[in-house]
């Protein structure tokens, strides 16, 4: 089959200011590649019909597919429907059968339904609805000769749901879907990861290898449009020779990898954190039916609170001072304790912009308190500013339970 060539056009004059981040474009790359597209172009566009209608045309030129991301709103900036319509000379037609959906969603929930809302049941003539069951903007397939248009709405989530369809009916154009499988690591960097596996895989032809590194976890990515199942014996080379620094698979989170050990376990975990500030109770607290594996967090900002809250001794603060890791492991013991939990682990540190006692920004010190022993401490210099401070922080937080755990 021959190459397929794809675009995407992400529309609304927020992108361009910089108030929304294009997270669509991202997804839409993502998901083109993995159906075997070859993204050659992705662009935004602001909310202008002139402009829309000669992007459009601009990017088909080369791109067989095009995808637009928003503008299918009903209100006078949303105009993706319209060049559609414009760039092709096509009539928009009310479709009665989504007339009769979008009164029957207000109908739903007893609401009156703006009649402004009707131009979402108008279709460019010779379009597919794809079906958008979380919201009231459906999306669009016209083909175009042997030329795809897509239009979906903005919304992320309604995005992704309208987008359903789609991706098997371009990986069936292209006939070759790419299958990706991961492997998730934290506690190496990116350089020593692709060292260790380099020396331990053998990349059979048409299997591509790359890594993705961000937020203390290297994803090592296996890629191939061939035979999907060249890429296991891959995947167990990468897990034996990475050993312990391997937490999960493809699409697993490094929190869910957490819970599902301590439920295993029939275990909980409590947290003591300062310079996170809440953050990594967010992360355990992030998935449905956390409460059975997590019972909380005590976030001991100031430091009399790490000593009354969570029961760090007043010798060790005094001697070591709030930043360290006898204070760390102190806290960990002390959220056990205090929140009466099988695990508790701590956080303390110094997340900037300027030192904390004489301690340069990016100095973290973790601990993780088990039933069994003594507590287990880890002392960091974490790069970046304050935000990226605190993420990485939470992160190899749960990787050091994480190890303790498994
Ligand atoms: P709606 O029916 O909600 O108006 P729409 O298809 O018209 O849907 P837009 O009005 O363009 O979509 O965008 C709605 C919201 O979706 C935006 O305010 C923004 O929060 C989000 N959004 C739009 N485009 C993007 C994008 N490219 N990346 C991430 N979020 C986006």
């Amino acid at each position: 089959m021959p190459d397929v060539k794809g675009a995407v056009l992400a529309v609304g004059s927020e992108l361009l200011l910089g108030d929304v981040i294009n997270s669509n474009a991202a997804y839409l790359g993502h998901q083109l590649a993995a159906a075997g597209v070859e993204v050659v172009a992705s662009a935004a566009v602001g909310d202008d019909l002139e402009r829309l209608v000669t992007a459009l045309r601009h990017h088909l030129v080369e791109a067989d597919v095009v995808v637009l991301s928003g503008g299918l709103g009903p209100t006078v900036d949303d105009l993706t429907r319209n060049a559609v319509a414009h760039a092709f000379d096509l009539p928009l037609d009310r479709v009665p059968a989504l007339e009769d959906g979008l009164r029957a969603k207000f109908a739903a929930y007893g609401a009156t339904m703006p009649e402004a809302i009707l131009v979402q049941a108008d279709v460019p003539r010779g379009a597919e609805v794809l079906d958008n069951p979380v919201g009231t903007a459906p999306g669009l397939w016209l083909a175009v000769g042997d030329r795809v248009v897509i239009a979906l709405p903005g919304p992320p989530h309604e995005l992704r749901a309208a987008s359903e369809t789609v991706w098997p009916r371009l990986s069936a154009r292209t006939g070759r879907a790419v299958t990706t499988r991961q492997v998730l690591v934290s506690g190496l960097g990116e350089s020593a990861v692709a060292e260790l596996v380099e020396a331990a895989v053998a990349l059979p032809d048409g299997v591509a290898l790359s890594y993705l590194a961000g937020g203390a976890v290297v994803r090592v990515r296996f890629t191939t449009s061939r035979d999907p199942s060249l890429l296991e014996p891959l995947v167990q080379s990468a897990d034996r020779v990475l050993g312990k620094h391997v937490w999960g698979h493809d699409r697993q989170t490094l929190d869910d990898i957490v819970h599902e050990a301590l439920a295993a376990a029939g275990q909980t975990v409590a947290v003591a954190e300062s310079l996170t500030g809440g953050l990594l109770a967010a992360a355990l607290s992030r998935r449905p039916g956390s409460s059975a594996t997590f019972r909380g967090s005590a976030v001991v900002y100031a430091t009399d609170l790490k000593r009354t809250l969570a029961g760090v001794p007043a010798q060790v603060l005094a001697g070591h001072g709030a930043v360290s890791a006898q204070t760390a492991a102190a806290l960990a013991t002390g959220a056990r304790e205090r929140l009466g939990s099988d695990w508790g682990v701590a956080v303390t540190g110094v997340a900037g912009p300027t030192e904390q006692e004489g301690h340069p920004v990016g100095t973290v010190h973790l601990a993780v308190a088990g039933p069994d022993s003594a507590p287990v401490v880890r002392s960091l210099r974490l790069p970046g500013d304050r935000d990226h401070v605190r993420t990485l922080s939470v992160t190899a937080a749960l990787d050091l339970l994480r190890r303790q755990l498994t």
